[in-house]
């Protein structure tokens, strides 16, 4: 066996969301991971029926490779696909130019450090050693984790340029490949599919023959393939995250941190009670990377950051600088071939609601139902609308069920029963829902859009709720809009804390 350095360290993960759970006694979904650099959620394209063409041929090889990716890659990049060579995740690709580049008796330098490790490790590994004196070739990490800084581009040449977080800021190297530049990306960031496991590097095309020799043949998988190429006809708009990001900066600020200037999804905020704050938020259930001198965490989305920062406000005990979330929270992913639906409920919320399924109407009744249930509700879902309405909408009430469910618990203490009478002009919804977890359903709608009555029986079975509506009225919309405000009155109630006792005379729900 090779000895490696004694200053050789070896690339090492965080503990695994298990682990970190059974550490602060917390189940393993009470873990919100701030240290992963990844968007809080999969895209809309991950669906198992992006991944069902490749299982079918999963008994093949790709023979071949995979010219489909490469061509979209090179689309997607603006280069000629002889310019782009693909990789398992982006740090298979920077081993993969430490080796093409160094060896034994050459140095390699790295810039800007503090910076990504495994640059240092695939040096070493490469039989390397890592020095600025004349190196053979230089790692930067543009913009750096974990600064999130943006630096201008390093003159020295070859330089591997590492820009897992280009999408965060758009501004490349690529266009200095012919220099002696070799730009490494990755779909495990914006793209949202870090364990799939693809990256790519875009070079010259002599330099890229040259590391496509020293690859491992078929260093991707089929599925993870598939989901790329998904990844690629809808890239993410991450617009939404970057001013998530600043919501966040300015919030730290007033909690008296200096967040840094960022070009990424996450933040770097200097303290010299990083290891302190690391433990207090642990304790929440909340990861965050630990630096000697500071603390980073991704930013994820608003609902979940905001736990982050009540929880930092907490431990520098000083106000909180966001609104306090709901109790009694959960955070549910359903996931089939035909949909895939995320959903965040607070039973104990400010009727703070949003749900989004690409069915307009369903949507709105949905909101509906979590505003007057009093619900802070988030609901999102990618379904395959292509073959109608009927799965997103069914599985949205399904997945909200399941939430409830969750949410509710032992179900202990609560007030079990509600009823609301709702009237809307034309329109009147008689209501009443039992939470005493069996599920039945009795619906009478005078007009019906369609998928009403299905989402309440959904609801109703998910959630183990007895459901019962009756709703009257000339205006479709006005019935079934009167009949979702109803239920959601009607559950304000049954949810309410009233004590510890189970409700039931039999001991058991
Ligand atoms: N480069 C940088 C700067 C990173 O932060 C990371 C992920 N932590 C990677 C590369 C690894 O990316 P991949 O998942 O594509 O291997």
């Amino acid at each position: 066996m090779e000895t490696l350095p004694e200053s050789f360290a070896e690339y090492t993960w965080a503990p695994s969301t298990s682990e970190l759970a059974s550490r602060c006694g917390l189940d393993a979904s009470e873990i919100v991971r701030f240290d992963g650099n990844v968007p809080a959620w999969p895209r809309g394209y991950v669906r198992p029926g992006a991944v069902a063409g490749a299982l079918a041929a999963v008994n093949t090889y790709a023979h071949g490779g995979y010219p489909e990716l490469i061509d979209a890659i090179a689309a997607y990049v603006g280069v000629s696909p002889d310019n782009v060579v693909l990789g398992n995740g982006s740090d298979d690709l920077i081993l993969l130019c430490a080796r093409t580049f160094a060896g034994p008796g050459d140095t390699v330098a790295i810039a800007g450090e503090p910076t990504y490790p495994l640059y240092r490790t695939a040096a070493m590994l490469a039989g390397a050693t890592v020095d600025s004196e004349s190196p053979s070739v230089t790692y930067q990490c543009r913009p750096n984790n974990p600064s999130g800084a943006l630096e201008a581009v390093d003159s020295r040449r070859p330089l591997v340029v590492d820009e897992a977080y280009y999408e965060y800021c758009g501004d490349t190297a690529v266009d200095e490949i012919e220099t002696g530049v070799v730009v490494l990306r990755t779909f495990s960031k914006a793209f949202g599919l870090a364990g799939a496991r693809v990256g790519y590097a875009v070079a010259d095309p002599d330099t890229a023959a040259e590391l496509r020799r020293r690859q491992a043949p078929l260093p991707l998988s089929a599925p993870s393939v598939a989901l790329a190429l998904a990844a690629l006809a809808d890239p993410p708009d991450v617009g939404p995250e970057i001013a998530e990001r600043e919501r966040c900066a300015a919030a730290l600020e007033t909690l008296g941190l200096q967040p840094l200037p960022s070009s990424t999804n996450f933040l770097l905020v200097p303290t010299t009670r990083a290891v302190e704050l690391g433990d207090a938020l642990l304790t929440r259930g909340l990861v965050v990377r630990v630096f000697e001198d500071g603390i980073r965490f991704s930013v994820r989305d608003r609902e979940d950051d905001d736990l982050l920062l009540e929880a930092l406000a907490e431990t520098l005990e000083l106000p909180s600088p966001v609104k306090p979330t709901a109790r009694r929270r959960v955070r549910h992913l359903r996931s089939t071939a035909e949909t895939r639906i995320s959903v965040r409920l607070g039973l104990d919320g400010q009727s703070r609601v949003r749900v989004a399924t690409g069915v307009g109407i369903y949507d709105h009744f949905l909101e509906q139902l979590g505003f007057h249930g009093g619900f802070d509700l988030v609901l999102e879902a990618d379904g395959d609308l292509e073959t109608g309405d009927h799965h997103t909408a069914e599985d949205a009430a399904i997945a909200l069920g399941e939430a409830l469910d969750q949410a509710l618990a032992d179900r202990r203490g609560i007030a079990r029963y509600g009823d609301a009478v709702v009237p809307m002009d034309d329109a009147l919804a008689r209501a009443a829902v039992d939470l005493g977890g069996r599920p039945w359903c009795e619906i009478s709608l005078e007009h019906e859009p369609g998928m009403v009555a299905h989402m309440f029986q959904s609801l109703s079975q998910a959630g183990r709720l007895g459901i019962h509506v009756d709703a009257t009225g000339v205006d479709a919309h006005h019935v079934a809009e009167a009949a979702f405000k109803a239920v959601g009155r009607a559950l304000r109630i049954a949810v309410r804390k009233e004590g510890d006792a189970l409700p039931s005379t039999k001991g058991k729900i």
